[in-house]
Protein backbone atom coordinates (compact mmCIF):
# COMPACT_ATOMS: atom_id res chain seq x y z
CA UNK A 1 0.00 0.00 0.00
CA UNK A 2 1.39 3.56 -0.62
CA UNK A 3 1.55 5.88 2.13
CA UNK A 4 -1.38 8.44 2.30
CA UNK A 5 1.37 11.34 2.13
CA UNK A 6 3.58 9.84 -0.68
CA UNK A 7 0.56 8.76 -2.62
CA UNK A 8 -1.05 12.82 -1.93
CA UNK A 9 2.07 14.31 -2.86
CA UNK A 10 1.69 12.44 -6.40
CA UNK A 11 -1.66 13.70 -6.87
CA UNK A 12 -0.12 17.27 -6.28
CA UNK A 13 2.58 16.64 -8.68
CA UNK A 14 -0.32 15.90 -11.26
CA UNK A 15 -2.30 18.12 -10.54
CA UNK A 16 0.44 20.65 -10.62
CA UNK A 17 1.97 18.96 -14.20
CA UNK A 18 -1.56 19.14 -15.62
CA UNK A 19 -2.04 22.51 -14.74
CA UNK A 20 0.69 23.81 -16.11
CA UNK A 21 0.68 21.83 -19.62
CA UNK A 22 -2.73 22.37 -20.23
CA UNK A 23 -3.34 25.50 -22.07
CA UNK A 24 -6.28 26.77 -19.66
CA UNK A 25 -9.34 25.28 -20.21
CA UNK A 26 -9.92 23.78 -23.72
CA UNK A 27 -12.48 25.07 -26.04
CA UNK A 28 -13.23 25.95 -29.53
CA UNK A 29 -11.83 28.89 -31.31
CA UNK A 30 -12.91 30.66 -34.10
CA UNK A 31 -10.81 32.29 -37.00
CA UNK A 32 -12.40 34.39 -39.14
CA UNK A 33 -9.69 35.44 -41.05
CA UNK A 34 -12.30 38.37 -42.64
CA UNK A 35 -15.48 39.74 -40.97
CA UNK A 36 -18.22 37.85 -43.12
CA UNK A 37 -20.32 39.48 -45.03
CA UNK A 38 -17.20 40.80 -47.19
CA UNK A 39 -19.74 41.89 -49.95
CA UNK A 40 -23.17 41.80 -50.85
CA UNK A 41 -22.57 38.57 -52.24
CA UNK A 42 -20.83 37.11 -49.29
CA UNK A 43 -23.25 34.71 -48.09
CA UNK A 44 -21.44 33.61 -45.22
CA UNK A 45 -21.74 35.36 -42.01
CA UNK A 46 -19.60 35.52 -39.41
CA UNK A 47 -22.15 36.67 -36.71
CA UNK A 48 -24.16 33.34 -37.33
CA UNK A 49 -20.89 31.46 -37.06
CA UNK A 50 -20.49 33.14 -33.45
CA UNK A 51 -23.80 32.07 -32.51
CA UNK A 52 -23.66 28.53 -33.44
CA UNK A 53 -20.21 27.40 -32.66
CA UNK A 54 -19.94 29.65 -29.49
CA UNK A 55 -16.77 30.03 -29.56
CA UNK A 56 -14.40 30.72 -26.63
CA UNK A 57 -12.36 33.14 -28.37
CA UNK A 58 -11.66 33.96 -31.74
CA UNK A 59 -7.92 33.93 -32.85
CA UNK A 60 -5.88 35.10 -36.66
CA UNK A 61 -8.58 37.94 -37.72
CA UNK A 62 -7.88 40.74 -39.66
CA UNK A 63 -9.61 43.47 -39.19
CA UNK A 64 -9.26 47.16 -37.35
CA UNK A 65 -12.84 48.02 -37.83
CA UNK A 66 -14.55 49.43 -34.40
CA UNK A 67 -17.99 47.85 -35.62
CA UNK A 68 -16.49 44.45 -36.04
CA UNK A 69 -14.90 44.86 -32.94
CA UNK A 70 -17.76 46.12 -30.73
CA UNK A 71 -19.82 42.97 -31.95
CA UNK A 72 -17.22 40.95 -30.48
CA UNK A 73 -16.87 42.78 -27.23
CA UNK A 74 -20.98 43.22 -26.63
CA UNK A 75 -20.85 39.00 -26.43
CA UNK A 76 -17.99 39.19 -24.31
CA UNK A 77 -15.70 37.28 -27.15
CA UNK A 78 -11.56 38.08 -26.23
CA UNK A 79 -10.45 38.44 -29.35
CA UNK A 80 -6.54 38.67 -30.98
CA UNK A 81 -5.60 40.71 -34.14
CA UNK A 82 -3.50 39.80 -36.83
CA UNK A 83 -0.41 41.60 -38.81
CA UNK A 84 1.81 40.55 -40.67
CA UNK A 85 5.50 42.03 -42.51
CA UNK A 86 2.88 43.50 -45.39
CA UNK A 87 1.54 45.88 -42.71
CA UNK A 88 1.20 49.18 -44.85
CA UNK A 89 2.92 52.32 -44.41
CA UNK A 90 0.62 54.88 -45.65
CA UNK A 91 -2.41 55.43 -47.34
CA UNK A 92 -2.98 51.36 -47.42
CA UNK A 93 0.12 51.18 -49.45
CA UNK A 94 3.39 49.39 -48.60
CA UNK A 95 5.39 52.35 -50.36
CA UNK A 96 9.35 51.55 -51.15
CA UNK A 97 10.26 53.17 -47.69
CA UNK A 98 11.01 50.89 -45.10
CA UNK A 99 10.75 47.32 -47.56
CA UNK A 100 13.42 44.53 -48.45
CA UNK A 101 15.51 44.79 -51.03
CA UNK A 102 16.82 41.47 -53.05
CA UNK A 103 20.58 41.91 -54.60
CA UNK A 104 19.02 43.29 -57.69
CA UNK A 105 17.33 46.03 -55.64
CA UNK A 106 14.00 45.04 -56.33
CA UNK A 107 11.18 45.37 -53.62
CA UNK A 108 10.53 41.86 -52.05
CA UNK A 109 7.18 40.05 -52.75
CA UNK A 110 6.98 36.45 -51.26
CA UNK A 111 6.64 33.82 -53.81
CA UNK A 112 2.74 32.53 -53.28
CA UNK A 113 1.95 36.12 -53.49
CA UNK A 114 3.37 37.44 -56.85
CA UNK A 115 0.13 37.23 -58.13
CA UNK A 116 -1.87 38.38 -55.94
CA UNK A 117 -4.01 41.44 -56.81
CA UNK A 118 -2.71 43.69 -53.62
CA UNK A 119 -2.29 46.67 -52.74
CA UNK A 120 0.39 45.50 -49.87
CA UNK A 121 2.29 43.11 -51.56
CA UNK A 122 5.77 44.39 -50.21
CA UNK A 123 7.85 43.18 -47.15
CA UNK A 124 8.75 44.93 -44.80
CA UNK A 125 13.23 45.07 -43.35
CA UNK A 126 13.40 44.51 -39.49
CA UNK A 127 16.37 46.73 -39.66
CA UNK A 128 14.46 49.36 -41.32
CA UNK A 129 14.09 52.07 -38.93
CA UNK A 130 11.01 53.29 -40.88
CA UNK A 131 9.52 50.26 -40.99
CA UNK A 132 10.18 49.33 -37.32
CA UNK A 133 7.74 52.48 -36.34
CA UNK A 134 5.62 51.76 -38.80
CA UNK A 135 5.22 48.23 -36.82
CA UNK A 136 5.48 49.29 -33.76
CA UNK A 137 2.72 51.39 -34.69
CA UNK A 138 -0.11 48.85 -35.90
CA UNK A 139 0.81 46.51 -33.03
CA UNK A 140 -0.31 49.99 -30.84
CA UNK A 141 -3.15 50.30 -32.80
CA UNK A 142 -4.13 46.70 -32.51
CA UNK A 143 -3.34 46.40 -28.65
CA UNK A 144 -5.70 49.96 -28.18
CA UNK A 145 -8.63 48.56 -29.67
CA UNK A 146 -8.72 45.82 -26.79
CA UNK A 147 -7.24 42.83 -28.81
CA UNK A 148 -5.88 40.55 -25.85
CA UNK A 149 -2.90 39.99 -28.03
CA UNK A 150 -1.43 39.82 -31.40
CA UNK A 151 -1.41 37.33 -33.97
CA UNK A 152 2.19 37.76 -36.38
CA UNK A 153 1.19 35.83 -39.77
CA UNK A 154 4.38 35.25 -42.03
CA UNK A 155 7.19 35.74 -38.84
CA UNK A 156 10.31 35.10 -41.11
CA UNK A 157 10.97 38.34 -42.15
CA UNK A 158 14.14 38.92 -44.03
CA UNK A 159 14.85 35.04 -43.35
CA UNK A 160 12.21 34.32 -45.96
CA UNK A 161 14.84 35.75 -48.23
CA UNK A 162 17.31 33.27 -47.15
CA UNK A 163 14.90 30.81 -47.57
CA UNK A 164 14.15 31.38 -51.01
CA UNK A 165 18.03 31.45 -51.93
CA UNK A 166 18.31 35.23 -51.98
CA UNK A 167 21.03 34.96 -49.04
CA UNK A 168 18.81 38.05 -47.17
CA UNK A 169 18.04 41.43 -47.88
CA UNK A 170 20.33 44.15 -49.08
CA UNK A 171 18.76 47.30 -48.63
CA UNK A 172 20.87 50.31 -47.12
CA UNK A 173 20.14 49.62 -43.65
CA UNK A 174 20.60 46.06 -43.97
CA UNK A 175 24.39 46.00 -45.44
CA UNK A 176 25.68 48.93 -42.88
CA UNK A 177 24.45 47.00 -40.29
CA UNK A 178 26.26 43.96 -41.14
CA UNK A 179 29.89 45.78 -41.82
CA UNK A 180 29.38 46.46 -37.93
CA UNK A 181 28.02 42.78 -37.37
CA UNK A 182 30.89 41.61 -39.31
CA UNK A 183 33.70 43.09 -41.15
CA UNK A 184 35.73 40.20 -41.90
CA UNK A 185 34.50 40.12 -45.16
CA UNK A 186 34.76 43.58 -46.57
CA UNK A 187 34.78 46.85 -44.91
CA UNK A 188 32.34 48.67 -48.08
CA UNK A 189 28.74 48.72 -48.87
CA UNK A 190 30.13 47.77 -52.25
CA UNK A 191 32.33 45.38 -51.28
CA UNK A 192 29.63 43.31 -49.59
CA UNK A 193 27.44 43.46 -52.81
CA UNK A 194 30.28 42.12 -54.90
CA UNK A 195 30.23 39.20 -51.97
CA UNK A 196 26.98 38.34 -52.38
CA UNK A 197 26.79 38.48 -56.08
CA UNK A 198 29.35 36.43 -56.49
CA UNK A 199 28.10 33.69 -53.90
CA UNK A 200 24.61 33.97 -56.17
CA UNK A 201 26.10 33.38 -59.71
CA UNK A 202 28.75 30.45 -57.88
CA UNK A 203 28.22 26.89 -58.56
CA UNK A 204 26.59 25.64 -55.46
CA UNK A 205 29.29 22.65 -56.10
CA UNK A 206 32.48 24.28 -56.74
CA UNK A 207 31.93 27.51 -54.49
CA UNK A 208 35.08 29.18 -52.84
CA UNK A 209 35.27 28.34 -49.10
CA UNK A 210 35.42 32.14 -48.52
CA UNK A 211 32.38 32.85 -49.86
CA UNK A 212 30.57 30.02 -48.30
CA UNK A 213 31.58 31.40 -45.08
CA UNK A 214 30.50 35.20 -46.29
CA UNK A 215 26.93 33.51 -47.01
CA UNK A 216 26.48 31.61 -43.39
CA UNK A 217 27.42 35.25 -41.96
CA UNK A 218 25.37 37.28 -43.86
CA UNK A 219 21.99 34.63 -42.81
CA UNK A 220 23.32 34.31 -39.42
CA UNK A 221 22.95 38.49 -39.43
CA UNK A 222 19.85 38.19 -40.81
CA UNK A 223 18.72 35.78 -38.93
CA UNK A 224 19.59 37.60 -35.55
CA UNK A 225 18.27 41.10 -36.64
CA UNK A 226 14.65 39.47 -37.09
CA UNK A 227 15.25 37.75 -33.29
CA UNK A 228 15.95 41.47 -32.11
CA UNK A 229 13.33 43.17 -33.83
CA UNK A 230 10.24 41.03 -32.73
CA UNK A 231 11.76 40.97 -29.10
CA UNK A 232 12.26 44.44 -29.01
CA UNK A 233 8.79 45.09 -30.28
CA UNK A 234 7.27 42.42 -27.98
CA UNK A 235 9.16 44.29 -25.29
CA UNK A 236 8.12 48.02 -26.26
CA UNK A 237 4.66 46.98 -26.38
CA UNK A 238 4.69 45.00 -23.08
CA UNK A 239 5.79 47.86 -21.28
CA UNK A 240 2.12 50.07 -22.33
CA UNK A 241 0.14 46.48 -22.57
CA UNK A 242 1.48 44.29 -19.82
CA UNK A 243 -1.10 41.65 -20.22
CA UNK A 244 -0.77 41.33 -23.93
CA UNK A 245 -0.30 38.02 -25.67
CA UNK A 246 1.73 37.23 -28.63
CA UNK A 247 0.61 34.20 -30.94
CA UNK A 248 2.44 33.65 -34.05
CA UNK A 249 1.98 31.31 -37.70
CA UNK A 250 4.19 28.34 -36.71
CA UNK A 251 3.76 26.40 -39.45
CA UNK A 252 3.98 22.83 -39.05
CA UNK A 253 4.58 23.25 -35.39
CA UNK A 254 8.35 24.33 -35.61
CA UNK A 255 9.52 26.28 -32.67
CA UNK A 256 12.53 28.11 -34.31
CA UNK A 257 14.42 30.79 -32.22
CA UNK A 258 12.23 33.39 -34.13
CA UNK A 259 9.15 31.51 -33.45
CA UNK A 260 10.20 31.58 -30.10
CA UNK A 261 10.06 35.05 -29.04
CA UNK A 262 5.90 34.48 -29.21
CA UNK A 263 3.90 32.95 -26.65
CA UNK A 264 2.11 30.70 -28.66
CA UNK A 265 1.02 29.36 -32.21
CA UNK A 266 -1.34 28.98 -35.01
CA UNK A 267 -0.02 26.32 -37.48
CA UNK A 268 -1.59 24.09 -40.33
CA UNK A 269 -0.18 20.84 -40.26
CA UNK A 270 0.94 18.85 -43.01
CA UNK A 271 -1.61 15.65 -43.53
CA UNK A 272 1.40 13.23 -42.29
CA UNK A 273 1.66 15.07 -38.75
CA UNK A 274 -2.14 15.14 -38.39
CA UNK A 275 -2.24 11.51 -36.05
CA UNK A 276 -2.13 10.61 -32.69
CA UNK A 277 1.57 10.02 -31.88
CA UNK A 278 3.12 13.21 -34.01
CA UNK A 279 0.37 15.13 -32.14
CA UNK A 280 1.85 14.11 -29.24
CA UNK A 281 4.75 15.20 -29.72
CA UNK A 282 4.28 18.31 -31.24
CA UNK A 283 1.95 19.33 -28.03
CA UNK A 284 4.92 18.10 -26.39
CA UNK A 285 7.30 20.13 -27.80
CA UNK A 286 5.02 23.09 -27.23
CA UNK A 287 4.63 22.54 -23.79
CA UNK A 288 8.44 21.89 -22.62
CA UNK A 289 8.69 25.53 -24.54
CA UNK A 290 5.91 26.62 -22.33
CA UNK A 291 3.76 28.17 -25.38
CA UNK A 292 0.38 27.63 -26.28
CA UNK A 293 -0.34 25.72 -29.82
CA UNK A 294 -3.45 25.57 -31.69
CA UNK A 295 -3.67 23.48 -35.23
CA UNK A 296 -5.33 23.05 -38.18
CA UNK A 297 -5.41 21.36 -41.45
CA UNK A 298 -5.76 22.60 -45.23
CA UNK A 299 -6.73 19.24 -46.38
CA UNK A 300 -9.62 18.46 -48.32
CA UNK A 301 -9.97 15.30 -47.17
CA UNK A 302 -12.44 15.49 -43.81
CA UNK A 303 -10.98 12.77 -41.87
CA UNK A 304 -8.06 15.51 -41.07
CA UNK A 305 -10.08 17.86 -39.71
CA UNK A 306 -12.34 14.82 -37.61
CA UNK A 307 -8.91 13.50 -36.38
CA UNK A 308 -7.82 17.21 -35.35
CA UNK A 309 -11.20 17.64 -33.64
CA UNK A 310 -11.40 14.47 -31.72
CA UNK A 311 -8.00 14.64 -30.94
CA UNK A 312 -8.63 18.10 -29.06
CA UNK A 313 -11.41 17.24 -27.33
CA UNK A 314 -10.18 13.97 -26.17
CA UNK A 315 -6.79 15.76 -24.79
CA UNK A 316 -8.48 19.16 -23.60
CA UNK A 317 -6.70 21.02 -26.15
CA UNK A 318 -7.92 24.04 -27.83
CA UNK A 319 -9.78 22.86 -31.09
CA UNK A 320 -9.55 25.69 -34.34
CA UNK A 321 -13.12 25.48 -35.56
CA UNK A 322 -12.34 24.17 -39.39
CA UNK A 323 -14.37 27.40 -40.65
CA UNK A 324 -12.68 29.92 -43.12
CA UNK A 325 -9.92 27.91 -43.91
CA UNK A 326 -7.80 28.00 -46.75
CA UNK A 327 -7.58 24.63 -48.17
CA UNK A 328 -5.27 23.22 -50.45
CA UNK A 329 -5.69 23.12 -54.52
CA UNK A 330 -9.25 25.03 -54.11
CA UNK A 331 -9.43 28.78 -54.72
CA UNK A 332 -12.50 28.61 -52.03
CA UNK A 333 -12.17 28.68 -48.54
CA UNK A 334 -13.42 26.03 -46.34
CA UNK A 335 -16.42 26.38 -43.85
CA UNK A 336 -18.32 23.22 -42.38
CA UNK A 337 -21.40 22.83 -41.79
CA UNK A 338 -22.99 24.15 -38.59
CA UNK A 339 -24.96 20.49 -38.64
CA UNK A 340 -21.67 18.53 -39.69
CA UNK A 341 -19.66 20.35 -36.96
CA UNK A 342 -22.26 19.32 -33.98
CA UNK A 343 -21.75 16.00 -35.40
CA UNK A 344 -18.37 15.51 -35.20
CA UNK A 345 -18.17 17.19 -31.62
CA UNK A 346 -20.35 14.53 -30.54
CA UNK A 347 -18.46 11.51 -32.07
CA UNK A 348 -16.30 9.14 -29.99
ZN1 LIG B 1 17.13 45.45 -45.21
Amino acid sequence: MVPRVVSSLFAGIYILLSWSFAQEEAGFVLSSRWFHPRHSQDKVSTVEAIEKFHPKRIDWTYTTDDKVLELYRKRGIPYSLTMNPMVPDSAEYTTQKGRMRTLEQELYVAPWMRKWKIKTPYWGCVNNPDFQSTFLNRGKELLRKGAYGIMVDDPDFNIRLKLDQGIGCFCHHCISDFLRFDSSFSDSEDGIMTLAKKVLKANPEKTETYLLEFRKSYEAFQERAVIDFLANWKQTLLKEFPKAKFLTNNYNGQWKEHHQVFDGGIAELNEHLIEEKKLNELYHTADSLGKTQLFGSNSQQEKYHRILMKYGMEHKRDVLIPWDVYVKGSTNRFYIDYQKFEQLKHER
